[in-house]
């Protein structure tokens, strides 16, 4: 007789990549079945879309919302919107989605990394103004797992520079500093209708922006640059079809509906986890600064490993095998400037360009300039959340945690 293994039974945590951690259902079924009916699924004659601009920029309180095909289409709409000249500079972050970094590429422009704050793993006024030249011409920010950036520092450094502010909100739907939305503070905002962020289209994205002459290129960057509405329409500069369908747009009003209570539900759920493990020896919960409300896209633990043995991925690995719970230890694993598009410098054919336009300090990815992101990658342990998270699913997560710091306390 074969000996049958013992069988641990975990408790299934609702997961964002399947319905038992989303809130899509008959709302959005039924916008469905209203686009489909209509007859028209694209954007250019529908309103789906065109109702799902206008309430958001109501929601988050701005001037213009315009929605295209995703959160990667949103960063390159706003880059191109700014308009670089090739070997022109942009700021960005070293931890981040390379759907944040990519379109800087695209448009002919430099990415220079600042360095973030290894506690709250984003970008200040103080790595940024580190990186600035005479030819710096945007500084993106990504408000990391849903926590603003110091947006009073980082506009204040901005304006004195007169440099414009890409704010990439992808994680950060309704996340607000000093009570305003992300997403109106810098000169556009970047949202991600990704399968796996607050709300979701499957793929999908918004841009938003309070200035008319921006509003009207990233208008055209979404639409090949045609002109719709003017007297005679022309294609008028370089740009590719990056709108969202109507059916797209059917489900994100629908979605737009849940958004507010998926927010309050994370942050109710992640002020729990936070609460139960205070005062454990060697982990850090996530710093909570009181002009913030951030809604927790992730909740980003750190781990001290001069206590708990193994550290992040120490942890992570006893929190899987022991209780199946899946964490992401260094979350992107290595800084963007280490991936291999940054390191071999492949673009187009073999021509490095843009790299070749570089100055070489902006293209120096020396691990001595970004002390903050090495440690704050080799400590972080991102855990996933969701607004479906229950209290049975809180101290699930708090118990395992507990149990595995007593394990591998040194
Ligand atoms: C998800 C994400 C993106 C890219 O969005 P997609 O919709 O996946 O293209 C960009 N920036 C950040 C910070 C993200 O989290």
């Amino acid at each position: 007789m074969v000996a049958t293994p013992n069988r641990v039974t975990f408790m299934q945590l609702p997961s964002d990549q399947e319905a038992s951690g989303r809130t899509l259902g008959e709302a959005e079924l039924e916008m469905l079945r209203e686009a489909i009916n209509s007859g028209t699924l694209t954007s250019t004659k529908g309103n789906m879309v065109k109702q799902l601009e206008t309430r958001f920029a109501e929601m988050i309180g701005v001037k213009y919302a315009y929605a295209c095909s995703s959160g990667s289409g949103a960063v390159h709409c706003a880059v191109a919107a700014i308009d670089p000249e090739p070997g022109d500079e942009i700021i960005t972050t070293s931890i981040t989605d390379m759907g944040g970094l990519t379109p800087i590429l695209y448009q002919g422009a430099i990415p220079v990394f600042a360095d973030v704050d290894p506690n709250t793993w984003n970008v200040t006024a103080e790595t940024i103004a580190a990186r600035i030249t005479d030819r710096t011409k945007a500084i993106i920010v990504t408000h990391l797992f849903g926590n603003p950036c110091d947006m009073s520092a980082i506009m204040e450094l901005a304006n004195s520079r007169g440099i414009p502010v890409i704010e990439d909100c992808a994680q950060a739907f309704m996340a607000k500093h000093n009570g305003r939305s992300v997403g109106t503070f810098g000169s556009v905002g970047c949202f991600s209708l990704q399968q796996g962020k607050h709300i979701t289209t499957g793929e999908g994205g918004l841009v938003t922006t309070n200035d008319d002459a921006l509003a009207r290129r990233l208008f055209l960057f979404i639409n090949k640059a045609f002109g719709y509405g003017d007297p005679q329409p022309d294609h008028y500069f370089i740009a590719l079809n990056s709108r969202m369908s109507e059916l797209c747009g059917a489900v994100a009003l629908a979605q737009l509906d849940k958004l507010q209570g998926c927010v309050d539900s994370r942050q109710a759920s992640s002020a729990k986890l936070t609460e139960k493990l205070r005062g454990l020896p060697g982990i850090m919960t996530p710093v909570m600064d009181p002009r913030n409300s951030q809604v927790f896209w992730k909740y980003g633990l750190r781990v001290d490993a001069s206590i708990v043995k193994g550290g992040s991925v120490g942890l992570a690995k006893k929190l899987k095998e022991e209780k199946g719970i899946f964490s992401a230890p260094r979350y992107i694993q290595k800084p963007a400037f280490q991936c291999e598009i940054f390191e071999k410098q492949r673009t187009f054919g073999n021509s490095r360009w843009p790299f070749t336009l570089a100055r070489p300090e902006a293209v120096d990815y020396n691990p001595d300039r970004f002390p903050g992101t090495f440690a704050g990658l080799e400590w972080v342990l991102v855990l996933p959340w969701n607004e479906r998270y229950t209290d049975a699913h809180v101290q699930y997560i708090a118990d395992a945690i507990v149990d595995a710091v007593d394990e591998l306390r040194m």
